[in-house]
């Protein structure tokens, strides 16, 4: 028998490490907390086809996925839309997500995964200075790894002990209080664009979505905060105004979620133990897309445990792990996530300038599956640098803003770029608390 695995949570990247090791010879177990007819909600989900491959998952059945269709995000006057175009080659598929779990749990079965539904894990098992399993809600099991898949408030990582360094806590600009619903369509009316997405809506702090599809309007609420019913109905009858297909009942979803929207885990490993996907905080900060990410980091897990031929599978030789998570996808999203910082801290009277001004165009909202950081996002030739810079000059107030967010995406870089190349717990502590500090400082400031 080959070494034990311990995966809390069936997140996706779980799920997609556990198929691969499994495959290996490793005995690997799932512990999922729900029931297996309760996973997934009740919607569509966007991500990169080829983070299935990556991950070495087959892809769906065709009749199982569709591409997506091009956003318009809107300035909150709605004077502008900027309409994306995603070339073919980059575009994404939309999945129901509960296909993408049966996809998923049906593939790791056949590499031989376990999975115990209705079992919790409840914080992780410690012996001296090493996870060495999970308490459950129906006993201790132990293990060689613990691979933490339980999303962003998992227990297990905010159980980690202080000295593995392992942030437990989450910010409160570091997730997104999320309502979404599929509402049934009323009248004739077709929108101009399928899927609008408005930035700070009513000139508050949020973002909407609305997607109409077939016999559904499909609604996003985000907010920094939670919120119910009464803003809700107000937003839902703002959108009625313009969008007067939407109607009041609810066909599907209709629940309040919360997305991870930070930079990613400060440390994702400890003696024993490794952290994935939104529990390692691995989406992207501006939208809160997390599957694709979850997926590719599987890969780069399955990888370092592979190579650890010493079977120790300790923070020294998990190290690997983390060090090509930041290298490839990590650092992106870390500056990414001080650009999401800065939006909040702007007027929505700014916004419009920005969109009204070409500041950003549907170049810069073009984000298909290989946009992985600001450079990707951003990349505009320098006359069109200069053409932006000169119309962003006639807005002091702006100006001064943007300068102030270019050097803090630099600091970001620039932190990132420090993280140790080998594991040194002396090293790492000072990197992890100027990491986590800057972000602190940023959030305090946006206050
Ligand atoms: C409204 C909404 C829309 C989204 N849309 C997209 C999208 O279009 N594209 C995209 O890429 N991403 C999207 N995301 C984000 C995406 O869901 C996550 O980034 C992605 O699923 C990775 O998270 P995960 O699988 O690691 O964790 P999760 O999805 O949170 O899964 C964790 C699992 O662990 C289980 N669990 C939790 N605690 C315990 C415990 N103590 N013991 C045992 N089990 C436990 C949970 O029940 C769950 O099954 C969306 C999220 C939301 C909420």
């Amino acid at each position: 028998m080959g070494k034990t695995i311990l995966v809390a949570g069936a997140g996706h990247g779980g799920i997609a490490a556990a198929a691969e090791l499994a495959k290996k010879g490793f005995d690997v177990t799932v512990i999922e907390k729900k029931q297996r007819s309760e996973l997934g909600y009740d919607w569509t989900d966007i991500f990169d086809p080829n983070s299935l491959n990556v991950a070495g998952i087959p892809h769906p059945a065709q009749d199982k996925f569709e591409y997506k269709q091009n956003m318009t995000f809107f300035s909150p006057s709605r004077s502008v839309g900027l309409t994306q175009d995603v070339p073919k080659n980059d575009l994404e598929i939309k999945m129901e997500r509960r296909d993408i779990y049966d996809h998923l749990i049906n593939h790791a079965e056949k590499c031989g995964v376990k999975f115990i539904y209705g079992r919790e894990a409840l914080k992780p098992l410690i012996l001296g200075n090493r996870v060495v399993g999970l308490y459950t809600s129906d006993g201790d099991m132990y293990a060689d790894l613990v691979i933490d898949a339980a999303g962003a408030h998992s227990a297990v990582r905010s159980n980690m002990p202080e000295e593995s360094l392992v942030e437990n806590e989450v910010g409160s600009f570091e997730q997104f209080y999320v309502y979404r619903a599929f509402y049934n369509r009323e009248g004739d009316f077709t929108p101009e664009h399928p899927f609008q997405v408005f930035l700070l809506y009513g000139g508050e702090t949020q973002i909407v979505w609305l997607a109409s599809e077939g016999e559904y309007t499909d609604v996003l609420i985000g907010r920094f905060e939670p919120f119910g019913q009464d803003e809700i109905d107000e937003v839902l009858s703002s959108i009625r105004e313009t969008n007067p297909n939407l109607g009041t009942k609810v066909l599907r979803g209709g629940s309040h979620v919360i997305i991870p929207v930070r930079q990613p885990l400060s440390v994702m490993v400890y003696n024993g133990y490794a952290a994935i996907g939104d529990s390692a905080f691995m989406t992207v900060p501006l939208i809160g897309s997390g599957i694709a990410n979850s997926l590719r980091a599987a890969r780069m897990l399955v990888n370092t445990i592979l190579s650890d031929d010493s079977g120790c599978y300790n923070a020294k030789t998990l190290w690997p792990y983390q060090q090509s998570y930041f290298k490839a996808l990590g650092s992106g999203y870390a500056a990414m996530a001080v650009l999401k910082l800065f939006l909040l801290t702007l007027e929505p009277s700014e916004l419009n300038f920005i969109f009204d001004k070409g500041i950003l165009t549907a170049k810069e909202f073009t984000i298909g599956a290989g946009t992985v950081s600001l450079r990707s996002m951003l990349s505009m030739s320098l006359g069109d640098m200069i053409e932006r810079a000169k119309v962003l000059c006639t807005d002091k107030i702006l100006l001064t803003k943007i300068i102030k967010l270019g050097s803090r995406i630099a600091a970001a870089a620039a932190i990132t770029a420090m993280l140790p190349k080998t594991y040194n717990e002396a090293l790492l502590k000072k990197w992890a608390s100027t990491y986590t500090s800057f972000y602190k400082k940023l959030e305090d400031s946006e206050r």
